[in-house]
């Protein structure tokens, strides 16, 4: 052997074991971007007038209009697209928003840690038996236990608004966070909020994954369009000997599952912390070659019968597409056909005078910007009638009400008129009416409304 062998020809010798790590390195950072992407989206949509419940008019915000039930084709076309990208989501990833983005799993993962970082290992998983928490003995320190219910009540806290940013502006929830008074919040809201939060702390602290395990509906009904080819976790059986005393894979799994005995109908969801675990222990490992044994695939690729999972996933997808498109045509004619105001004219009750007649004018208006209407009578003498007002001054969506006066003193006969309401933006409609006179000094008896062009 040359002695005088050169330092570059040295390290040359030196073998490089290659790392295989691609669950530890995409996988699993993947998904907890999109764990946290999920839980901003989740605030993102209704806090930016994307979609929110609107209880006062009976239906909800959709890009910042409010859309009501009489809207049909925007809310049965919303309906039918959002279900159908679901259900072709479920046939082709399985359970996936269980394992990706479901905020109970999220929240329970991140307590599990939190917990395991300061109580120790066995502390984190509560189970149905009843089992104990076992904390570890170098860390039962009153702090850590202090530390823990702080940051899980915050947490709590944080879960527990989410759900107001469906029913609130931003700026509601502003001056609810920040105790000001707000006309729009409801008198019981702190309390509510106070329940929410006893809730979620109740959740975070005891249930966590018991939700997913044991008690999801959603989990269930994800799971009844999981099919052969749906995605899942694959395990390489002709390396099986590389399991002997390792249990690896089935201690990451939160639905406490053994990846290594798949079958069709299991309840994974598809988070692929089993494939993280078994890639960082081969890339660790000096006696374990190649990649990990298990891997998310679709279709059967470890077998050699890759069944063309996409193929036939578009073939089984055909009547969900075809949905898809029906929902997609329906949403967007609702929103080209959108009304931005609509006005009703009916008979007032609370007319009170002897001389006059009135007619209540309420118009409604969907949008949240501010808006001014304008109210015209045709069809009847200036003489006759009295309007309220003439101009209407909207600075959000809501509703106004206008009484149009007739006099009593009319004689006898039917009386054909319209109402028309005419926005500065261009939006018009109008009402046609006709209106019985009786003899004098008897009151009119009947007022027919019908809608104008
Ligand atoms: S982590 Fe990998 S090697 Fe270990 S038991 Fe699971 S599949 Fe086998
Ligand atoms: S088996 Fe693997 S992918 Fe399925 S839930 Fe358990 S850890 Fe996640």
């Amino acid at each position: 052997m040359d002695s005088r062998i050169s330092a570059n020809d040295a390290l040359r010798n030196i073998a490089v074991i290659e790392e295989h790590v691609p669950g530890a390195k995409v996988l699993h950072p993947a998904r907890r971007y999109t764990q946290i992407i999920t839980l901003l989206v989740l605030v993102l949509i209704p806090a930016s007038g994307l979609f929110r419940i609107d209880p006062e008019a009976g239906g909800f915000i959709l890009l910042d209009r409010q859309i009501w039930f009489s809207d049909m084709l925007i809310v049965m076309g919303f309906w039918i697209l959002v279900a159908s990208l679901l259900i072709m989501m479920y046939s082709l990833v399985g359970a996936v928003f269980c394992g990706w983005m479901c905020p109970q799993n999220t929240v329970s993962e991140w307590a599990n840690n939190l917990t395991e970082r300061l109580l120790g290992r066995r502390a984190n998983m509560m189970d149905v038996s009843g089992q104990r928490m076992q904390v570890a003995v170098r860390r039962k320190s009153w702090l850590n236990y202090l530390v823990l219910g702080l940051a899980l009540l915050a947490a709590s806290m944080f879960y527990a608004l989410i759900p107001m940013f469906y029913f609130y502006p931003p700026e509601a929830i502003w001056s609810f966070v920040s105790f000001q008074y707000d006309e729009r919040l409801a008198g019981s809201l702190h309390w509510i909020y106070f329940v929410c939060v006893a809730v979620m702390l109740m959740d975070i602290t005891v249930i966590r994954h018991l939700l997913c395990k044991y008690m999801c509906i959603y989990r269930v009904w994800q799971h009844s369009f999981k099919t052969r080819d749906t995605l899942h976790i694959s395990y390489d059986a002709s390396r099986s000997d590389h399991c002997a005393n390792c249990n690896y894979c089935v201690d990451s799994c939160f639905l406490d599952l053994d990846p290594r005995q798949p079958e069709i109908f299991d309840s994974c969801v598809n988070c692929g912390e089993c494939v993280v675990a078994c890639d960082r222990l081969h890339s660790r490992s000096k006696k374990l070659e190649g990649p990990g044994l298990l891997r998310l695939t679709l279709g059967d690729e470890w077998k050699g019968r890759y069944r063309g999972a996409l193929g036939s996933f578009f073939g089984r997808a055909k009547s969900a597409l075809l949905a898809t498109l029906i929902g997609l045509a329906m949403f967007a004619g609702g929103l080209l056909s959108y009304e931005p105001a609509s006005f009703t004219v009916e008979r007032s009750k609370a007319g009170g005078s002897d001389q006059m007649v009135d007619y209540r004018i309420n118009v409604a208006y969907k949008l949240f910007r501010p808006e001014t209407m304008h109210i015209r009578v045709k069809g009847l003498d200036d003489r006759v009638y009295r309007l309220e007002k003439t101009d209407l001054v909207f600075d959000t969506a809501g509703r106004q009400d206008v009484l149009l006066k007739l006099a009593a003193s009319l004689p006898a006969g039917l009386y054909r008129f319209s109402v028309s309401v005419e926005s500065d933006g261009g939006w018009r409609s109008s009402f046609n009416l006709v209106h019985y006179a009786g003899r004098q000094p008897a009151r009119p008896v009947a007022a027919t409304v019908s809608p104008g062009v």
